[in-house]
């Protein structure tokens, strides 16, 4: 069985380079296979297989080189070896002495990113599902340190440009939609201060109690990075909480521009990070750092009788009480096995690459005529839009951006920013290269060309 497993594997990573990037054709009838009853005969193996195979080929190729919409993933190879390996074993590391040495290997995983954010030794994470739940567990650890039970006055602080994992968050948390201020931004689309400080006070004058602020470490829609020294200066100053939300930036820590980029993120409460972002691993893993790690226990833990065999220990925390979670995967396998085996300068290197060839799309773009490139990207994300000699912009865009997924060798998504339709390059993937980059530039260039002709 594992063998014709992996021959799936060889086979899918080897076409890779070749496959559409993009394809819905035919898509509602193949959905409709899989839509079936309940097997009570037990079906071929090599079926099976054949039937994940194909189920594969619609939509958008998320493992691909062509991946440059939205954030990329990654899908690194040896996490999905860690993965099968670990499923296999079937471990309990929730729960400390349930596999003491693999829970640390997963503690050690979390310690390795807390040292990349100069956390201190009594710093705590968790790995989660991804950036959402991180974003959640860390409201709710603000919430609790810094609340009372009764917290409905309570208000958190985040840009128009921040991600809506954060407001999603804090209304799981059980925050009115009101008690979420989204505050507006400068023309660089960070957030802008002065009116943070200002809505923070008239709150407070007026009965609230302030008391988070969500900076970005990267935005999803251009990649800017909120002035996070300051951020931390301010929300000290007042008592509050500071949360950066570096799920898809966080990583360029790694490299020079981006710790010039993310300067002031070693100051934060608490980060949320997606390993299945910037470390390339695949879909679901994602962390949360906090630096007061008691907080993040405190914040988690509950007792139970029937867990009485698994004494909760200081030393050796179990991740169940610093997480919503008791049962779940083996997540930390998949990011120690791929620091072990290629060593952080292999990321480092990729990361920066990344930066280089985002920085690339932008000149390219912003050299040729009839396009708009409106901010340097700050990290790996390029906002663009192309503005026609007639017709309307928008509409104009939309249809560009038809046309380039159309191609099926790239695949890219829009976004509207201040009212703009905007198109985005985003270059994460670990298997996007320059020459697909350079592929891409002509795609969209040529396809303007042609929409404007
Ligand atoms: C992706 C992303 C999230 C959400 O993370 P998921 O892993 O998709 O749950 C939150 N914030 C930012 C900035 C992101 O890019």
């Amino acid at each position: 069985m594992g063998e014709a497993a992996l021959d799936l594997v060889t086979r899918f990573v080897a076409t890779l380079p070749d496959a559409s990037a993009f394809d819905l054709t035919g898509a509602d009838d193949l959905t409709e296979r899989f839509r079936e009853p309940m097997p009570s005969a037990p079906a071929a193996y090599d079926d099976v297989l054949a039937a994940i195979e194909e189920a594969s080929l619609k939509g958008i190729d998320t493992a691909g080189p062509g991946f440059l919409g939205y954030i990329p993933a990654g899908g690194l190879i040896a996490s999905a070896i860690a993965a099968f390996v670990g499923f296999a074993m079937n471990r309990f590391v929730n729960v400390w002495d349930a596999a003491p040495a693999l829970a640390q290997m997963e503690a050690t995983v979390v310690r390795w990113i807390a040292d990349m954010f100069e956390y201190p030794a009594d710093a705590q994470g968790i790995l989660t599902s991804g950036g959402s739940l991180a974003n959640f567990s860390a409201i709710v650890t603000a919430r609790r340190t810094l609340l009372p039970d009764d917290f409905l006055a309570g208000t958190l602080y985040a840009s128009e440009q921040t991600h809506h994992s954060v407001a999603k968050a804090a209304m799981l948390a059980g925050f009115p939609t009101r008690n979420v201020r989204l505050i507006g931004c400068t023309p660089e689309l960070h957030i802008d201060v002065d009116e943070l400080h200002d809505t923070v006070d008239a709150d407070r004058r007026s009965g609230l109690q302030p008391f988070f602020i969500c900076a970005n470490g990267g935005t999803t829609n251009t990649g800017a990075v909120d002035p996070l020294e300051e951020l931390v200066r301010l929300a000290h100053e007042r008592r509050m909480w500071i949360h950066v939300d570096a799920a898809y930036g966080g990583f360029f820590q790694l490299t020079d521009r981006g710790r010039r980029a993310l300067k002031g993120i070693t100051g934060a409460d608490s980060i949320t990070l997606d390993p299945h972002k910037g470390l390339f691993i695949p879909y679901g893993t994602g962390c949360l750092l906090v630096r007061e790690g008691s907080t993040l226990r405190d914040s988690h833990r509950v007792r139970a009788d029937y867990m009485q065999d698994l004494a909760p220990q200081e030393i050796n925390p179990s991740f169940s009480d610093y997480s919503p979670e008791l049962t779940r995967d083996f997540r930390g396998l998949r990011v120690w096995v791929p620091l072990k085996l290629h060593g952080i300068d292999a990321f480092r290197e990729a990361l920066d690459e990344k930066l280089d060839l985002a920085q690339h799309v932008a000149d390219r773009l912003e050299a040729t005529d009839g396009f708009e490139v409106p901010w340097r990207p700050e990290l790996s994300v390029v906002a663009f839009r192309y503005l026609p000699r007639a017709g309307d912009r928008d509409d104009f865009n939309t249809a560009l951006l038809e046309r380039i997924n159309a191609s099926g060798r790239v695949f890219l998504s829009s976004t509207r920013i201040g009212g703009r339709y905007m198109l985005r390059v985003c270059v994460l993937n670990h298997r996007t290269h320059a020459d697909r980059v350079e592929e891409c530039i002509d795609i969209i260039t040529r396809s303007a060309a042609e929409l404007d002709g």
